[in-house]
């Protein structure tokens, strides 16, 4: 098994070069647990030290972000950006501003991004970015300071060719409007093409709001298909209350579904007659409120969890399909467990990398139909793409083509994604199959490019 071994030497290489960064060898972990059988295939990838290769970014940012808050005080946050891996086009990946930010999570977030990127099939590498910053209880004034501050310094290190960063937790459309004006202050020129989820009148593209969410519902579909099932009539579990699971809902309930849980950071709440989604809406986006609002308001037999997950909730009912779309490690082996007694047939990862690798091993021991972040939420980063591709024709496209594309491309993903677990002896396997996938279009590339 020579093959093994050098998978252990590069990962415990990994270990030593980033110490402390657990987030991250989770991911690599994750990967390299697929790709034994891929080297057996491929030796040139071992010739050419493809798996060292891919495992170092090509360039790590870290800067300061001063700026000033209403009180008149300097506040200093970190800036990141990871440029991952440019082999299949400008490094492309989102940017999250949250307190729990650290380059180890950045690094994460990057590394899957490279595969999840080279997935959809379409001209774009991996990378990320985000601050340690707070927007939680900033005011207007004080997040637009602070996208100025950071784009100050992120300017000289992105653009349309070199790497394009998008929204990701706490970064939406609000942040990317003050990040562009910014960039197209600082460089006098009117590059779309260097953000994407920029508002519709400005360069964005229609369903990228809802493309993440959206996509996420696809991909369950067709992994539903292959047993012979559908989102019609289901009972789902959606964690998270921000824009992937908004949309998230919006297609499951268009699908005929039932969303019956939904949660915030202060707590979840069960719905068992199916989630008011206006309702959720309004309180969520427009006022900005805690989701125990919703439990007041809505009434009936409705239930707020304080501090609870939405996989804590005891439902008497079945649970079929579970969408975890709030953030990474938030599915426990134990929720699993739970989710598997339940009667679970389908989880897709909308968040990235939300499901623990405990969880993770109950899931695929209990049959349970698994998709992975890397491609059940690729549909965000495939609609920046097509933002990307409108920019560059300088062209904006109608919501049905869009959505239509969005389909389509999550379509090939599943396509590609099953197709690989079959080749490799896995039917069925949307993890192998998607890390496989992904590697090998990353590796080819980079071996045609020569040592870089
Ligand atoms: N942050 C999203 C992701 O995790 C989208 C990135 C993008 O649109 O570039 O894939």
């Amino acid at each position: 098994m020579p093959n093994r071994s050098t998978i252990e030497d590069i990962y415990a290489d990994t270990l030593r070069r980033n110490p402390g960064e657990v987030e991250f060898h989770q991911a690599v972990r994750e990967v390299f647990d697929s790709l034994g059988r891929v080297l057996d295939k491929n030796p040139q990838y071992v010739q050419a030290s493809i798996l060292e290769r891919i495992c170092e970014p090509e360039r790590q940012i870290i800067f300061r972000v001063p700026w000033v808050d209403d009180a008149g005080q300097v506040r200093i946050n970190r800036g990141f950006r990871v440029q991952f891996n440019s082999a299949l086009g400008p490094y492309k990946g989102g940017l999250r501003f949250h307190p729990t930010v650290l380059l180890g999570t950045v690094k994460f977030l990057g590394f899957e991004q490279v595969f999840k990127n080279a997935l959809t099939g379409m001209p774009i590498g991996g990378g990320k970015g985000g601050s340690d910053f707070d927007p939680k209880g900033r005011s207007d004034g004080e997040i637009m300071r602070f996208c100025q501050s950071f784009m100050t310094e992120a300017y000289r290190h992105i653009g349309e060719y070199t790497d394009v960063p998008a929204g990701d937790i706490g970064v939406g459309a609000r942040e990317i409007g003050y990040l562009f004006g910014q960039y197209k202050r600082i460089t006098n020129r009117y590059e779309s093409g260097v953000l994407t989820g920029k508002g519709v009148t400005w360069g964005g593209s229609l369903v990228r709001t809802e493309a993440t969410g959206y996509g996420a519902v696809y991909f369950t579909e067709h992994m539903l298909a292959t047993r012979g099932r559908s989102l019609d009539g289901a009972r789902v579990l959606v964690s998270g209350s921000g824009n992937v699971a908004v949309y998230a809902i919006e297609k499951v309930q268009a699908l005929g579904g039932i969303v019956v849980g939904a949660s915030d950071s202060s707590g979840a709440i069960h719905d068992p007659d199916g989630i008011d989604l206006e309702l959720l809406r309004d309180i969520k986006e427009r006022r900005r409120e805690r989701i125990s609002v919703y439990a007041d308001e809505r009434g009936g037999r409705v239930k707020f969890l304080p501090g609870a997950s939405v996989w804590d909730i005891e439902s008497a009912e079945r649970i079929d399909v579970a969408l975890p779309c709030a953030t990474q490690n938030e599915l426990s082996e134990a929720q699993a467990v739970k989710l598997v007694a339940a009667g679970v047939v389908a989880v897709a990862e909308g968040a990235n990398m939300p499901t623990t690798p405990g969880a993770l091993r109950v899931l695929r021991e209990a049959g349970v139909l698994f998709g992975p972040g890397k491609a059940a939420n690729a549909g965000g980063v495939a609609t920046s793409a097509l933002e990307m591709q409108q920019n560059a024709s300088r062209d904006s496209w109608g919501f049905e083509h869009t959505e239509e594309r969005l389909s389509e491309i999550m379509a090939g993903i599943h396509e590609r994604t099953a197709a690989t677990a079959d080749e490799y002896g896995v039917p069925g396997d949307y993890v192998v199959g998607a890390n496989i996938a992904g590697f090998t279009r990353v590796a080819d590339a980079m071996l045609a490019l020569g040592v870089i």
